[in-house]
């Protein structure tokens, strides 16, 4: 069957059912979106792409942001950012604090919490102007300058991001932190903050699925070697504690985030996004999860 018609019969399964789930709400601007939205979209690196729903609505992309700001980091440093940050899946929450004291400061990935946050330090340390460079770098990926900052957003989280406190501040007694708590903390709540589309990210995401190149322009961002790299580490820690589920019902390597968006891709051949805002226990979209599992088992696409 062809992709297209494959994508609209999720669709159509998908979109008026299966309403499991909860808005996450502990950002409380988070809390006010629509939960019943949905949307998908795919492109392929031949240049296919299709949407439906709400695949052209920007929402906030939360912890997909994390592959891009891991992506500079590794583009700027090198493998030196990994004698400040694991590649072991966590197997605990996005915020969990557990780790983090027997591991003398040193998350375990760079997509738990506190994994990002070190690279959000990373970049503060690198970037001239931290905030319009980092989002300068996402829309050159995206090859689309409309695309920003969600102020009220990052200023929800910063008002009741006590967990985030907590583990920068213990990663900071551990000296895995260089520059000021508040800073490193502004600069990861304005990046989850950036709001893009379905089709925003699917075209972003390409580049993993290309060998680090941006396929329209090729123009080649990080090495293959880094793709590869980053590719593994969505498919192992993209999920938190659902990184094996993931895998085990999609087979993609892919990052969600609690906005309710998911980005997978399959290596040499597409980038596929989903949004839907109710979430599972374990903080992914429970419609998005299930739109994948569908495609990658209807399409037999997935890298397994
Ligand atoms: N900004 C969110 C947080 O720090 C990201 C979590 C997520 O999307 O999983 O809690």
């Amino acid at each position: 069957m062809e992709l297209k018609q494959i994508l609209q019969d999720i669709y159509t399964e998908l979109a008026d059912k299966n309403d499991k789930g909860q808005v996450a709400s502990y950002i409380p601007e988070l809390a006010n979106i629509n939960p019943n939205k949905f949307g998908i979209h795919y492109i392929s690196l031949e240049g296919n792409s299709y949407g439906l729903g709400d695949h052209q609505e920007k929402f906030s992309c939360q912890s997909i942001i994390k592959v891009l700001s891991l992506c500079l980091a590794i583009k700027n440093e090198g493998v030196k950012i990994w004698k400040r940050v694991g590649v072991e899946p966590s197997g605990t929450p996005f915020n969990s604090l557990v780790q983090l004291e027997y591991e003398h400061g040193i998350p375990r990935n760079p997509f738990i919490n506190a994994g990002a946050i070190v690279i959000c330090d990373i970049l503060l340390s690198q970037l001239e102007n931290p905030k319009d460079d980092f989002l300068a770098f996402v829309q050159k990926l995206a090859l689309n300058s409309n695309i920003n900052y969600n102020p009220k957003i990052s200023a929800s989280e910063k008002a009741h991001g006590y967990r985030n406190a907590a583990l920068i501040n213990m990663m900071k007694s551990f000296d895995n932190i260089e520059n000021s708590i508040d800073d490193v903390l502004d600069f990861y709540y304005d990046i989850c903050s950036i709001e893009m589309t379905c089709e925003e990210l699917a075209q972003t995401f390409l580049l993993f699925a290309n060998n680090g190149c941006i396929p329209n322009s090729n123009e080649r961002i990080i090495t293959t070697s880094q793709s590869k790299r980053i590719n593994a580490i969505m498919q192992c820690c993209g999920f938190y504690d659902e990184a094996g589920e993931f895998s085990f019902k999609v087979g993609l390597p892919g990052k969600s985030g609690v906005g309710g968006g998911i980005v997978a891709i399959h290596p040499g051949k597409y980038a596929v996004a989903v949004w839907s805002p109710r979430l599972n226990k374990k903080g992914n979209s429970y419609k998005g999860i299930l739109a994948l599992e569908l495609l990658t088992t209807k399409s037999e696409l997935s890298i397994f």
